[in-house]
């Protein structure tokens, strides 16, 4: 098929006068161009297409249904954009179990845990990321989960050897989106503190994200929640107020989750949010 396409240029250009005046490197630059114009169609419009129509299989269209709020209450449209934001995603990133199974209801949260937060952003991936581990439980800083102290933490975004992964416990990840009306959800927690990171800090200002206007009232407004919370003042999840990395996650797990009660309790904080987030959930 190409060779005929270029066999018939070959021969048009031949016979066609202007042509045998231009010097040769021109001419062989104008064929290549010429020969572009064949790979960028099929390009866009049957590569493009082709993963557009990609079927999002059943199986995983009734666990979304089944296990996450968010794409329940999201309009048709927008639903097979979640499906494709989905299947992008686990394209890009490896999902490994460590002493347990990966199935396909582990691959929708750990997915849907990655969608959610960007969902506002069409264009945007996690760059930072390759792999997420799932561990059979929590874990300590040496990622230890059936021996040694402290084995308390539930994820984790991976520094240093762990760098461009992230560790969840696969029960935590389970009972985040089980319990709707929970405002912990281990999944989103870990990938808000990785967009957070987008910009090079991990410190609760996603300047990728947060337009320059917004940039100083949100710093006002969450070092205020953070002190209403130290003061026993505030229905946060006390462990916002460890420090603005944490405060970012708790209320954007509290955002995502309980949006109304959010918007009803701290409409600020919740007007702050739907601009970083760009997601209108009032
Ligand atoms: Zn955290």
């Amino acid at each position: 098929m190409i060779w005929v396409y270029i066999s018939t240029l070959i021969n048009f250009i031949n016979s066609y006068q202007p042509f045998q005046d231009l010097p040769t490197p021109k001419l062989i630059a104008f064929l290549f161009l010429l020969l572009l114009i064949p790979v960028a169609w099929w390009f866009l419009f049957f590569y493009r297409k082709k993963r557009k129509d990609q079927l999002f299989p059943p199986g995983w269209k009734a666990i979304l249904e089944k296990e996450v709020t968010f794409y329940r209450h999201l309009p048709e449209a927008k639903r097979i954009r979640f499906e494709q934001d989905i299947q992008q995603f686990l394209e890009e990133t490896q999902i490994t179990g460590v002493g347990t199974q990966v199935d396909d209801t582990d691959l929708m949260l750990v997915a849907a845990s990655a969608v959610i937060p960007l969902f506002g952003f069409p264009d945007w991936r996690y760059r930072d990321l390759n792999e997420v581990l799932l561990y059979d439980g929590a874990f300590n800083e040496d990622y230890e989960t059936r021996q040694g102290e402290e084995r308390d933490i539930l994820g984790m975004v991976g520094e240093g050897s762990m760098n461009r992964m992230m560790i969840l416990s696969k029960p935590a990840l389970r009972k985040g989106f089980a319990n709707p009306n929970s405002p912990h959800n281990v999944g989103i927690h870990e990938f808000v503190h990785l967009l957070d990171k987008a910009d090079g800090a991990t410190d609760g200002i996603p300047e990728t994200f947060l337009q320059q206007p917004y940039l100083i009232p949100w710093t006002k407004m969450m070092h205020r929640e953070i002190q209403a919370i130290k003061a026993g003042h505030s229905d946060i999840d006390v462990y916002g107020s460890t420090n603005e990395a944490e405060f970012f996650s708790v209320v954007s797990k509290y955002f995502f989750q309980q949006p109304h009660l959010l918007e009803k309790h701290h409409p600020e904080l919740f007007a702050l949010l739907e601009k970083i987030f760009k997601q209108d959930l009032s």
